[in-house]
């Protein structure tokens, strides 16, 4: 028999290359990569042992029977098991998210048992020659020559109901190699039995590593590989597509909250297995939406409007989804999702900027709390934009120093002087108007800016300190921020400031709010403690607001309390809220701090407080926050 190997060649061509290009692989260490890559080997090998019987047979008037039995055997044997090995690679896939393991385990049992039948027909050959043998110097094929493609095609069927069963959870690259792998293997093993001299096993399995390489290999650079879904770069390209086909489409952004909690309680390969299901229910969500996973909490999903139109909106039927549990195998959990969703209908942006949006949406979803739902809309774009002006403001206001220190004087009534005055901020905007700290400070704080903002203004104040000695101040004080006062930096920058104006320690104070203590309290306190010791004092601003930790509050070396203005304003209210308020002050001032009261607007509140003795007041009642020229006006009219 004259059996040809021209197609083995190609087949063994086109497994080298995918050797190649699977070790190009960044993901290399993964299992998938990995199992994929043995793959890859035994096909090889299948091919060298193929090549080797045609050698074997071609010569076989030189070499002994026995050699060729033996080197005819092992191509059996070697060929099988790389139809085993693909087949246990498919099942492998097709049972990665699959809750019931021991199904996962029978498959595999059942293809080791197929193969088990070929090695002991190989065994069995020895004897009976059932497969094939070598008679008067030629290779005759035995009555079970065709086991191995039978065993083959049986491994094709195996595969295809356990897809066939699965199919639900299968991810898209699993559809992909399903589309074609079974009618490919099918086909190539026609062909065989047609041109029965013309060896095409190692063209199966070529064949069949390559649609694997193509499903789930080649999508590294734009699947996500947990749950096959496209990563944020596909996402973004597809909206670029979406964009230039000008039909509506909606999209929804998702974000897992506290997923932590998942991990904890069911181990992080369950937590993963919820995230492949959110996945799964998204990817099947409907005939034309497309599903991606943007981070690894963060899963977006793009739905035509038609789709919408016809099964509701996509929005409603997903949010709806997430109030009922969800199930991997016998655990289930109900879990925590923020909700932005934006409606293209021919907006100049792209993909970028609208993920931008939906992000900004999702900010406000996540501060709405558990299960948060915010639609991007005219209004929050118009937000979104002045917000983006306001940080551009920021950013150039921070290159020119262009900020303000207003101060607002504070008077101390036992005396009856303005002993001290709190500084506060204001910036220029670049035509000229003054924008009120409000408006910027917050977004300051969660884009960082207002680090630099903070020192700005502290050497701001220490300058004019230095340049107004005589102003009868026994101090200042200044605000600062969460990021400003626990910088590591903190205490060197303030030293080298107050060194460059002369300043003494003592006219410093320092207002901060309970929620920068709490964050980290010990911190907090080193910090406090060591610049008390220089002379510093800490204001507790803001308090009232909100509720408080006395136990926090007590244990860190605070001077002075300082009474919101709704606290303050209670000293006009009922009965109860100004015994509330006296109490207040009085335990205070029984603990050894100093009171000072916040937004006093009138003379009749004044009095008030007054009779709660608290040591100072601040409020429009006696001055606004005036610029630097008017204040020094202000203390040598109050002084004369
Ligand atoms: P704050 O520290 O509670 O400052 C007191 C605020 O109450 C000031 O508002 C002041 O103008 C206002 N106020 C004073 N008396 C009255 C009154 O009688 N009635 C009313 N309705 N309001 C009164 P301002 O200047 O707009 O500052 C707002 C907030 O911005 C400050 O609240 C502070 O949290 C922050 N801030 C101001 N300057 C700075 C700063 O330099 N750094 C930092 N980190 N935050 C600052
Ligand atoms: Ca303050
Ligand atoms: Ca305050």
């Amino acid at each position: 028999m004259n059996f040809t190997l021209t197609i083995e060649v190609i087949a063994a061509m086109i497994i080298v290359l995918l050797v190649i290009y699977s070790l190009d692989e960044k993901s290399a260490r993964n299992t998938r990569t990995r199992s994929y890559r043995c793959c890859l080997y035994v096909s090889l090998a299948a091919i060298a042992a193929d090549a080797l019987s045609v050698w074997g047979i071609r010569h076989i008037m030189e070499i002994p029977v026995w050699v060729n039995v033996a080197i005819s055997s092992l191509n059996y044997l070697l060929v099988n098991f790389n139809s085993a090995v693909l087949a246990l690679y498919l099942s492998g896939q097709i049972f990665e998210h699959f809750p019931k393991h021991h199904y996962k385990k029978k498959i595999f049992a059942v293809i080791a048992a197929m193969y088990g039948i070929v090695a002991l027909a190989v065994v069995g050959n020895l004897f009976s020659g059932c497969l094939f043998g070598f008679e008067n110097g030629q290779y005759v094929r035995g009555p079970l020559n065709l086991l191995g493609y039978a065993v083959l095609i049986s491994y094709v069927a195996l595969v295809g109901i356990s897809y066939l069963v699965n199919s639900k959870i299968a991810s898209a690259s699993m559809r992909n190699a399903m589309r074609t792998m079974p009618y490919v293997v099918c086909g190539v093993v026609m062909l065989q039995l047609l041109y029965r001299n013309v060896m095409m096993n190692g063209m199966v399995a070529a064949l069949v590593d390559l649609i694997l390489f193509l499903s789930f290999q080649s999508s590294r650079n734009s699947a996500d590989y947990l749950t096959n879904l496209g990563n944020r770069g596909a996402f973004v390209e597809e909206l670029a597509v979406w964009t230039r086909r000008k039909r509506r489409f909606h999209v929804v952004l998702l974000s897992l909250n506290k997923f932590g909690s998942v991990n904890r309680e069911f181990g992080q390969k369950n937590g993963d297995e919820f995230l492949y299901a959110v996945a799964r229910y998204l990817d099947n969500f409907s005939a034309n939406a497309r599903a991606y996973r943007l981070g690894s909490l963060e899963f977006a999903l793009l739905c035509p409007e038609e789709d919408c139109r016809r099964i509701g909106h996509c929005i409603e039927i997903i949010r709806e989804r997430f109030t009922r549990p969800w199930e991997i195998g016998d655990m289930e959990y109900r879990l925590s999702v923020s909700f932005a969703d934006i409606l293209w209908n021919g907006q100049d942006w792209d993909g970028t900027q609208i993920i931008e949006r939906l992000e900004y949406a999702m900010i406000q979803a996540k501060a709405k709390g558990s299960n948060g739902w915010v639609h991007f809309d005219e209004r929050l774009n118009e937000m979104m934009e002045h917000q983006k002006h306001m940080i551009e403001q920021m950013r150039e206001a921070i290159a020119n120093e262009n900020f303000a220190v207003y101060y607002q004087p504070i008077y101390c009534w036992g005396v009856d002087l303005f002993c001290s005055a709190e500084a506060l901020v204001r910036m220029i905007d670049k035509d000229g108007r003054i924008v009120l700290p409000n408006e910027f400070i917050p977004l300051g704080e969660t884009t960082g800016l207002i680090k630099e903002i903070s020192w700005i203004i502290v050497e701001k104040v220490c300058a004019f300190m230095a340049s107004h000695p005589n102003l009868g101040l026994k101090g200042i004080t200044i605000n600062m921020s969460m990021q400003q006062f626990m910088d590591a930096e903190m205490e060197h920058i303030l030293d080298k400031i107050v060194r460059k104006y002369g300043i003494d320690y003592h006219v410093l104070k320092i207002e901060i709010t309970e929620r920068i203590v709490s964050e980290d309290p010990e911190k907090a306190k080193k910090i406090m403690e060591s610049l008390t010791q220089k002379g510093v004092c800490f204001y507790l601003d803001d308090f009232g607001t909100g509720y408080s930790n006395f136990s926090v509050v007590l244990s860190l070396p605070f001077d002075t309390i300082k009474l919101d203005k709704s606290l303050t304003d209670k000293v006009l209210g009922t009965e109860k809220e100004r015994e509330i308020v006296g109490s207040i002050v009085e335990m205070f001032v029984k603990a050894g701090y100093s009171i000072v009261a916040e937004g006093a607007e009138t003379e009749q509140m004044v009095e008030e407080l007054k009779k709660l003795h608290v040591d100072r007041i601040q409020g429009y009642y006696y001055s606004r926050p005036l610029p630097d020229a008017e204040f020094v006006k202000f203390m040598r009219n109050k002084k004369d």
